[in-house]
């Protein structure tokens, strides 16, 4: 994980206000120039300054979308900041205010691990197998994708490109979220026995040449730290206090939650599903805190809306974007200097651009599990 130098002492001493009044005034200074795109997982001390929010699909269509930008500020993870800077023109300075905002997901895809597994699995099978991405993983997996006629997916399009690579090939080996894989095929319809689980930690990945030859998906030992903190418990629990209530939850989430929950649907389809649903409905949420407390608000007085576990399930990466990290970036920008810009190597850039514009080809489509 990249370095993040500790700020300038001064920022810890300012307010709330002050440090709302900096952001403000440099975002009226630079105008069209700034661009601050805000993940629905962030805080909302710092979504309010965000220009644009979304999750990591509509953020991707937005930071391409730019013309008239020259900085755009990523208020997410260092993979969401990584995609921007892939997406936009090359002009363009992509800027995470904390370098230290990782994802534990993608980490748990390094890229050499991705090029063993690839040479084990083509040493087990004549299939063609096609890699795809969840877009939670690092440049160098999304250009690996890229390069080897693969793509990449998020959690609102998921099962459409998985759809899109079976017409490519017979097998997909699906990086780095077992949970969005299992839960994706399953709802195309695929039983769990077509699907085995690669391990990068164990020797040969774990699995025989026989189990690879069956498989039809080969899905990445990966996981959600947050997503996965939900339990079948959970669902039990609320069921028992409230059986009006309805589950929603992530595709991050277990099979075991998702097969209890009433509805499964990507961060926008979540926020979706809630605008929609009646007045005087009853809902548990299976999704990042931050999120859930942010509809429980927007929806306070109509709908009772709670989340799934009692605990706060919180993304702590995404959390350490805060209001004295983007103030800082923002002043430096004033003063003429560019601080943690995201810059992706052109050959990689390249690649991984081919396995995102596949992606953003695929937007549109059926929810990513049910
Ligand atoms: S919520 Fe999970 S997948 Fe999303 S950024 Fe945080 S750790 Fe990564």
């Amino acid at each position: 994980m990249p370095f993040q130098p500790p700020l300038p002492r001064a920022y810890a001493a300012l307010s709330r206000e002050a440090l709302d009044e900096r952001i403000s005034s440099v975002r009226a200074a630079m105008g069209r120039r700034l661009v601050i795109l805000g993940h629905h997982y962030q805080q909302d001390d710092v979504i309010r300054h965000a220009d644009f929010t979304g999750d990591s699909l509509k953020l991707s269509r937005l930071a391409a979308a730019q013309a008239d930008a020259e900085y755009v500020v990523f208020c997410g993870v260092h993979f969401m900041a990584e995609s921007a800077d892939i997406l936009t023109r090359d002009e363009v300075a992509v800027i995470l205010p904390d370098l230290s905002a990782g994802c534990s997901m993608a980490d748990m895809a390094a890229i050499d691990q991705l090029e063993e597994a690839w040479e084990r699995l083509e040493a087990a099978t004549d299939a063609t197998i096609v890699p795809i991405t969840y877009v939670n993983s690092s440049a160098a997996v999304k250009a690996f994708c890229g390069r080897r006629g693969g793509a990449c997916c998020t959690s609102s399009n998921a099962r459409r490109v998985l759809e899109y690579a079976l017409t490519l090939g017979e097998k997909v080996l699906f990086v780095p979220d077992q949970h969005l894989g299992r839960n994706t095929a399953c709802a195309m319809g695929y039983d769990p026995a077509a699907m085995v689980l690669y391990d990068p930690a164990a020797p040969a990945g774990g699995l025989t040449d026989d189990q690879i030859e069956r498989a039809k998906f080969i899905l990445w030992k990966g996981h959600c730290s947050v997503h996965q903190l939900f339990t079948e418990a959970h669902c039990d629990a609320v069921r028992a206090a409230d059986p009006e209530c309805r589950i929603l939850v992530h595709p991050e989430c277990r099979r075991e939650v998702v097969l209890k929950a009433d509805l499964t649907g990507s961060t926008e389809a979540i926020i979706r599903i809630l605008e929609e649903a009646p007045d005087g409905s009853h809902w548990a949420v299976g999704t990042e805190a931050n999120l859930v407390n942010r509809l429980i608000r927007l929806h306070a007085g109509r709908k009772h809306i709670r989340s799934l576990a009692g605990l706060q399930c919180l993304c702590t990466t995404m959390y350490r974007i805060d209001l004295p990290h983007l103030a800082w970036a923002l002043d430096e920008l004033a003063a003429g200097r560019v601080v943690n810009r995201i810059s992706v190597d052109p050959r990689t850039r390249h690649d991984a651009r081919i396995a995102l514009q596949r992606m953003l080809d695929h937007a549109d489509g059926p929810p990513a599990a049910g």
